[in-house]
């Protein structure tokens, strides 16, 4: 009988449903009203496919003389019914969820769901159907089939805070809309005092990978994080965490932190803007990073003061030795020109960069390099691999620093900064930054409270 309904045309099962629907509430009325109403249409007297004209009883609820409230459900039922039978309202969709497949393509997952090519290519003449081919294994897609097998509605989440929707007018063309989720963002705390190591205390401090990172790219322009961190030093961290419907679904921006290095305290707040600022206004990138090669790649039981192995004397030593693998790539440490590339028996492959008039920087020992004589780089641009070509006995990058041609400590030369903020903003900032810190000296205070009440 259903599967029949089915397959008529829609304003057959529409007229189909009414009676069916009459059909019940007749039984389902109190006698006297359905006695009544048998002087209009009578069950027996009804012929399949005939249309008749219909008049449903009409129910006042306030009458005396209305129906129990278990027909008023069943009316409510059949009502629903109808509802489904006339296929008009996407809440009637049966929703299923589908997990992206290593080689799913959209056309595959259509047929894996008994859904047309021709569905599939109505889908796609949808305004932002052709981000569906971003799908990769893993994801979700929220499937909405109609009672009669057809798509209705199709979700796809974009990211955490994004849906797109492709969905099902009543002709059956598709149209898109994208969502977004409203982000709560609150805030999140770290700090660690510096025992072993940097990368230890930020594990520790609760700390993900990228936070890690993240901060130590925040001060590489003021503490080479390779050869200037000593036990004692210490960080907090004020973080975006951001959560979706009360739940956490990630950890964003750092907003303000404190990084204490030998005693030399380095504060960074974030701006509107992007950039990261000091109090001062001043801002923390400077035209040199301080360490061409990231921290987590360099051994760290490594003494750059030692013995000469081919000589035997301390060498009359030039620059920084950073002892990592082979292959770990080198760093720009600012922005400027290549004025040689090339190979020596003594420095093995080497690259020096130009900065502006005055400076230039030197990487010898490299395995490989990957910029040529007369390239423009970026500040942490790669350029090459730390290697062990030359006269050396293991992998590590040899790094100079000359400023107006004599060799300087990178780790200590004061370095030209990027610029500041514009006068005009400094009292907006100066707000914030009082904000921040007093946000990073309560969760300082509450840290405390909890760790001297264990
Ligand atoms: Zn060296």
């Amino acid at each position: 009988m259903t599967q029949f309904i089915y397959r008529l045309p829609r304003q057959h099962k529409v007229v189909i449903s009414l009676v069916l629907a009459a059909l019940l509430l007749l039984a389902l009325l109190p006698s006297e009203q359905a006695s009544a109403s048998r002087n209009t249409t009578s069950a027996e007297a009804l012929e399949l496919g005939k249309r008749y004209s219909l008049k449903l009883p009409e129910v006042d609820p306030t009458a005396p003389s209305q129906p129990s409230t278990d027909a008023v459900v069943e009316q409510a039922e059949v009502a629903a019914q109808l509802q489904v039978l006339a296929n008009e309202s996407p809440d009637e969709l049966q929703w299923q969820s589908y997990q992206v497949r290593s080689g799913d393509s959209m056309a595959r997952i259509f047929s894996r769901l008994g859904l047309t090519p021709q569905q599939l290519y109505r889908v796609t003449q949808a305004e932002d159907a052709a981000l569906l081919q971003r799908i990769h294994p893993g994801d979700r897609l929220n499937i909405g089939l109609t009672a009669d097998g057809e798509l209705g509605q199709l979700s796809y989440d974009l990211s955490d805070v994004e849906t797109l929707f492709i969905t099902a007018d009543e002709d059956g063309r598709f149209a898109s809309s994208r969502e977004l989720k409203e982000v709560e963002i609150r805030y999140g705390f770290a700090d660690a005092t510096i025992s072993s190591s940097f990368w230890n205390a930020g594990v520790q401090a609760g700390l993900t990978q990228s936070q890690i990172m993240n901060l130590a790219e925040l001060f590489g322009w003021d503490v080479d994080f390779v050869m200037d961190i000593r036990p004692g030093d210490n960080f907090s961290v004020l973080f975006e965490q951001r959560f979706i419907d009360g739940e956490y679904v990630g950890s964003g921006r750092i907003v303000a932190a404190e990084f204490v290095n030998q005693g030399d305290s380095f504060k960074a707040i974030r701006h509107d803007n992007g950039n990261y600022y000091k109090p001062d206004g001043s801002n923390m990138r400077q035209a040199f990073i301080r360490a061409p090669v990231a921290f987590n790649r360099v051994s760290s039981d490594f003494n750059p003061r030692r013995v000469h192995p081919v000589t035997g004397q301390v060498r009359a030593h030039n620059g920084i030795d950073y002892a990592a693998a082979t292959g770990t790539p080198v760093m720009a440490a600012g922005d400027g020109r290549v004025v040689q590339s090339g190979f020596s028996d003594l420095n093995g492959n080497y690259i020096f960069i130009q900065h502006g008039e005055r400076y230039m920087t030197k990487y010898l020992h490299l395995h490989r390099r990957d910029v040529q004589r007369g390239a423009r780089v970026r500040q942490g641009q790669r350029i090459g691999t730390v290697g062990a070509t030359g006269r050396v006995t293991g992998p590590h990058l040899h790094y100079e620093f000359l400023v107006d041609g004599v060799h300087r400590n990178p780790r200590t030369v004061e370095l030209p900064a990027a610029e500041s903020l514009p006068k005009g903003e400094m009292p907006a900032f100066n707000m914030m930054v009082q904000q921040r810190l007093a946000q990073i000296q309560s969760h300082r205070e509450q840290q405390l409270a909890m760790r001297s009440g264990d």
